[in-house]
């Protein structure tokens, strides 16, 4: 979501170089045999092959069950076998909000005034502890790379850090240590918001969001130190945000757009998630949302339009010709009450859906993915708008794309070896036939049901339980209490 107007560390935290992790060395050769897997192009495959050397899977071989010249050591995985998830949209402070904010009715906007109280809380080392924990959430639930759209860059009252980047780094660093591979999308964030009467300044804990300008913006985010293909560490690389047309005025825009081209960086704009922000953007600039990014030039392949929540005939058109990604927050979404994304036009137009839990009302990358079906089926009152095939392309390959990773996301020789095991006997999903077992995975499979979790090549869920973090929901509760006190 949105928000512009409108402890202790553990004692296993690997040791900083230059501020970036220390990534473990990569695992040697290994082999898996799949009951069901889902594989590009074939669907679900029985006694599915799959080895990887290091981080890449080498071979994925369909029907080939176990025999006496099975390579030994070769791991059985059961139930389903899908390609790790992407979250393409991630603020993980919004993740101590999940409770407190349903204790009352509120509004979107009395939400934001809560988001900001934490905001306001956290620094380098409360922020690595409490996005270290909500990352193995993630994990747990399925997902190997998370879109991190990271806007808390400063001290509270404004003033750097002695490195400008200590957010920024500890939120890397939290992903390495909850073994996941992320996109640090570095959001500008310049204006206290939008309304009828113009930009709006800086208030309260917004202030330590802004770099300024955007030029100064650019400057902060190179001195991360990407390398010429965009890569902060091994595990994670570097992206770009506008916050939204709320907060970075179009003069701004420019700058952040011309820093992550220069890589090839993605870019990510929170875009019409309430209708007050259309409303806004007609007043001062006499445009939609959309056709502002349009005529700045925002938009385009590597371009993710977050929410697309109020979006006109026109604005689909300028989305849909520019083949922006629209990633769709269901959960966040229906949580806050902005109202449902054309999900089913936004498709139909020429946009890559794709899927992020946001505020982490729940991190469930299967929720989200059948929450757009069931919002269109709501919306227009029929059946079947999208398969479960596409909506899980929604979860992998489409984020992992719109998040730099266009390599990663399927289980086919040269990608990232990340593997994802769905349960096919558990009490949501016992009984469903083989055949249909991907409908039952999307429609009825929650985040319980993820038993294993490979990513990279790396062991990081086994039987429900982390490898790196056994027990996630303690440090949730020690990292979320740390935050809110
Ligand atoms: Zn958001």
């Amino acid at each position: 979501m949105s928000s512009a107007s409108p402890g202790g560390r553990p004692p296993q935290t690997p040791p900083r170089t230059g501020g970036l992790p220390v990534p473990p060395s990569p695992p040697g050769r290994r082999h898996w045999l799949a009951d069901l897997a889902w594989l590009p192009g074939q669907g679900v495959c029985r006694d599915v092959l799959i080895e990887a050397d290091g981080d890449r899977f080498t071979s994925v071989i369909p029907q080939t069950p176990a025999t006496p010249k099975t390579p030994p050591a070769t791991e059985r995985l059961r139930g389903l076998t899908l390609p790790g998830f992407a979250n393409a949209h991630s603020h993980a402070f919004h993740r101590a909000l999940r409770g407190i904010t349903q204790a009352d009715r509120g509004t979107f906007w009395t939400w934001r005034e809560r988001m900001y109280e934490v905001a306001a809380r956290l620094d380098p080392d409360s922020y690595l502890s409490l996005a270290r924990a909500v990352y193995a959430e993630m994990a747990l639930a399925g997902v190997s790379c998370v879109g991190e759209f990271h806007y808390l860059h400063h001290q509270p009252d404004g003033r750097p850090y002695a490195d400008p980047n200590a957010m920024g780094r500890a939120l890397v660093q939290a992903a390495a240590e909850a073994g996941l591979r992320m996109t640090l999308l570095d959001t500008c964030y310049l204006a206290g918001g939008l309304d009828q009467s113009g930009v709006l300044p800086l208030a309260g804990p917004q202030v330590r969001f802004s770099d300024g300008d955007g030029w100064r913006w650019a400057a902060r985010a190179e001195a991360l130190g990407p390398d010429e293909r965009g890569m902060l560490s091994p595990h994670a690389r570097a992206g770009a945000a506008i916050h939204s047309v709320r907060a970075v005025p179009p003069e701004h825009m420019h700058a952040v757009v011309a820093w992550a081209s220069r890589r090839g960086d993605p870019v990510h704009i929170h875009m019409s998630e309430q209708r007050v922000e259309n409303e806004a953007c007609r007043a001062v600039y006499g445009v939609s949302p959309a056709q502002l990014l349009y005529d700045e030039d925002v938009l385009g392949p590597r371009t993710s339009v977050v929410h697309a929540t109020h979006v006109g005939s026109a604005d689909l058109e300028l989305l849909g010709g520019s083949q922006v990604f629209a990633c769709l927050c269901p959960t966040t979404e229906r949580d806050l009450g902005d109202g449902l994304a054309p999900a089913r036009p936004l498709a139909a137009a020429g946009c890559t859906l794709t899927l992020g839990s946001d505020s982490h009302a729940v991190i469930d990358i299967l929720e989200e993915a059948r929450g757009v079906e069931y919002a269109e089926r709501l919306a227009r009152r029929s059946r079947g708008h999208f398969t479960a095939e596409i909506l899980l392309q929604a979860a992998t390959s489409a984020g992992h794309t719109s998040l730099g990773w266009p390599d990663a996301g399927e289980i086919a020789p040269g990608a990232w070896a990340d593997l994802v095991t769905v349960s096919l006997d558990s009490v949501r999903t016992a009984g469903a036939a083989d055949a249909l077992a991907l409908e039952a995975a999307v429609f009825a499979a929650s985040a319980t049901d993820v038993r294993t979790v490979i990513i990279s090549g790396r062991d990081v869920v086994r039987d429900g339980i982390h490898q790196l973090i056994p027990d996630v929901p303690a440090e949730l509760s020690r990292t979320i209490r740390a935050a809110l006190s």
